[in-house]
């Protein structure tokens, strides 16, 4: 901001200054003038002068010839002054041309002439005289002569002038002197402000220069870097790669990229708040810079994404050491806010130039095996490889088709009846989705809904498929089929507003009583930011929660008591170690209590076998679903098994 003000100063500085050399130079230029009009004054009165002198000398060496002659009686003596009169009478005329013409003057100028001509006209005769006659008569002509009151006059008259001009010529010089001085001082004076202003400017430009060159620094830093850890950005680490990448194809050399991205730190954020989730992303920056080696390039290219470039490798076991110092880092808490959270980092390896050869491509292969890192269970390094590639492209076709797939009707449930364990009757029906797809064959979820999750399109899907479940309990409703619903929500819609008008249509259209239906939420579900208030209004609506998946850990033993849920059902994961442990035995035991002491109702998933259906039910479990008794199938097998059931 301060760059425009500062060249604004600049300019304004430089234009004053050559505002004051222009003025400065018109002074001069005026004295100088002045100077040349004295000093021409003043060679004007010289001549002046010097024409009075010769004037004064010539009248007086006339005089004295005369006298000489008269002395001497020798009448050579006489040549040198005549022949002088001549350069008297010039003499006299350039007087009368440098005098100014006034009447005086031209009246002094005529005198002289004219006596100037007497004094010759004597001096001819004379000299005439005296060849003829002798000295005596020549004598008489001298008597004749012009009077010497005459020539005093003149004499006066030239030497007031001369006085005058001669005053003129001193009062020039020492005018053009002081003028000279003046304007030496001035000069003087002038160029040291000059010199002191332009030192000033340049100071000031140099301290403009450098102030922009370090805007332009903070810029550049800025737009290469991520303002939160101080690492480089993505733009910036996608300017490496396409170095790092160039140089490895001259060098027919290796290189990798590891994506990073870290666990468990969503909930930090949302639970603990901004700032301290900024605090955690500046340490694991730090740590990732410590763990990282000369020559490795890391950066933060997202919220919570890093990534890492290793210009040289031989094999993969170099990104791979590298990759296990990383996520060895994150293994120490880190303090945010009084709080210890801990958080991982799941890594995905790519190695140029097998996974990719472009930048873009090889970075995208990193993510794609980071997914693979997260989905098996995280806080791990996963490489890329042939068989991802294949899944990946399997997957954006799949996300290319969800949209039609929606309008063409190709999604359908099919329904898995859970049993009451006391007398094996069916009590509900569990929805599960398949997607007939017109070239891939019936889909089941693992295949699909991850990826409807992460590009969103569950958001839309959701309450559509609410709906249709609706639809069919009403006909199964109308059939004289009563049955409860259990309905599987996605993590992330249990933080969606939407979920409650939804729950609330699909209620309104099916005709279905809120306690007949219970919604199954993951513990991830319910740990979602704002999760709490809108599963609480759902369970105001008379609606029930089911805590899916449940398998007795730590997270979800703290889910159970929030009071929000009124039933649990236990994991396939379980149920079948179950026969083997009898550790787990006594734990199922333990939990089916505290859970009924707690009002809430106990499931046990995924039963395979009659071993298991034992247990469970001698365990306490309530309600009961698996292959051993049904296995997932089309509306019409389940009408057709309900009818089997019914009359046996
Ligand atoms: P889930 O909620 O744990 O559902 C139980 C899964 O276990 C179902 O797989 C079911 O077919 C399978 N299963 C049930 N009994 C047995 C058994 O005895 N043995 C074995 N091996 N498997 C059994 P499915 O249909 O593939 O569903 C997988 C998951 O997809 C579900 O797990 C649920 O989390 C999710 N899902 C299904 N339908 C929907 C839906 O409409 N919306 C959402 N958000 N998720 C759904
Ligand atoms: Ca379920």
């Amino acid at each position: 901001m301060k760059l425009p003000i500062a060249g604004v100063e600049t300019v304004f500085w430089g234009l004053l200054l050559i505002l004051a050399v222009i003025a400065l130079g018109i002074w001069l230029f005026r004295q100088e003038a002045r100077t040349l009009a004295a000093q021409q004054r003043q060679r004007h009165a010289d001549a002046i002068i010097q024409s009075a002198d010769s004037i004064l000398i010539g009248l007086q060496n006339i005089e004295t010839g005369q006298r000489g002659y008269l002395i001497t009686g020798n009448i050579s003596y006489l040549e040198p002054y005549h022949r002088g009169s001549v350069s008297i009478d010039q003499r006299i005329r350039q007087l009368g041309r440098l005098l100014p013409a006034t009447p005086a003057n031209a009246t002094l100028i005529a005198t002289m002439r004219t006596l100037a001509a007497r004094k010759i006209a004597e001096i001819d005769q004379t000299i005439r005289v005296r060849t003829k006659h002798g000295f005596s008569a020549a004598a008489n002509i001298v008597r004749t002569n012009v009077g010497k009151q005459v020539m005093d006059m003149l004499r006066a008259e030239l030497s007031s002038i001369r006085n005058h001009y001669h005053r003129v010529a001193l009062y020039e010089r020492v005018l053009v002197e002081r003028r000279l001085r003046m304007a030496q001082t001035v000069a003087g004076g002038f160029s040291v402000a000059l010199l002191v202003t332009l030192l000033g400017m340049y100071w000031r430009i140099v301290r403009v220069v450098r102030r922009s060159k370090k805007m332009t620094d903070d810029l550049v830093h800025n737009a290469h870097n991520d303002p939160l850890t101080d690492l480089p950005n993505r733009g910036m680490f996608m300017n490496w790669l396409t170095y790092g990448l160039a140089q490895a194809q001259r060098m027919d050399g290796k290189a990798a990229v590891l994506f990073l991205d870290l666990d468990g730190f969503k909930p930090v954020n949302d639970r603990l708040g901004h700032s301290a989730g900024d605090h955690v992303l500046c340490e694991v920056a730090q740590r990732f810079k410590q763990s990282a080696r000369t020559g490795d390039m890391i950066a933060r290219i997202g919220g919570d994404e890093f990534a890492v470039f290793i210009p040289a490798v031989s094999n993969e076991s170099d990104p791979a050491e590298l990759a296990h110092r990383l996520i060895e880092a994150m293994r120490q808490p880190i303090v945010a806010d009084g709080s210890v959270v801990y958080v991982g980092v799941s890594i995905g390896a790519a190695m140029y130039p097998r996974n990719g050869k472009s930048p873009e491509a090889l970075l995208e292969a990193a993510d794609q095996a980071m997914y693979r890192a997260k989905r098996e269970g995280g806080r791990k390094l996963a490489f890329h490889n042939s068989a991802l590639t294949d899944q990946i492209a399997r997957e954006a076709r799949l996300r290319g088709g969800l949209q039609h797939a929606l309008q063409a009707k190709e999604f359908e449930f099919h329904y898995q009846p859970l049993l009451d364990a006391q007398t094996l009757k069916p009590v509900a029906v569990e929805a599960l989705l398949r997607w007939r797809h017109p070239e891939l064959g019936l889909l089941v979820p693992g295949e699909f809904l991850p990826v409807a999750e992460r590009s969103g399109f569950m958001r839309k899907l959701g309450p559509v498929l609410l709906e249709n479940a609706g639809e069919q309990m009403a006909l199964w409703r109308r059939q004289g089929i009563h049955l409860r619903l259990a309905f599987n929500i996605s993590p992330f819609q249990c933080s969606d507003q939407n979920l409650i008008s939804a729950v609330e249509t699909m209620l309104l259209s099916s005709g279905m009583e809120p306690r007949n239906l219970y919604l199954e939420i993951t513990e991830s579900g319910l740990l979602q930011a704002d999760a709490q208030p809108i599963l609480r209004n759902i369970r105001q609506l008379g609606v029930g929660l089911t805590l899916d998946d449940f398998v007795g850990g730590s997270g979800g033993l703290a889910c159970l008591r929030q009071l929000l849920i009124n039933q649990v059902k236990f994991d396939r994961r379980f149920i079948t170690g179950l026969t083997h442990s009898p550790a787990d035995m006594d734990l199922l035991s333990g939990l089916t209590d505290l859970t009924h002491r707690l009002g809430i109702q106990v499931a046990a998933g995924g039963v395979e076998t009659q071993d298991q259906d034992v247990v469970v039910r001698r365990l306490g479990c309530d309600l009961v679903q698996g292959n051993l008794y049904a296995g997932a199938c089309s509306p019409e097998d389940v009408t057709h098994l309900l009818h089997q059931w019914k009359a046996a």
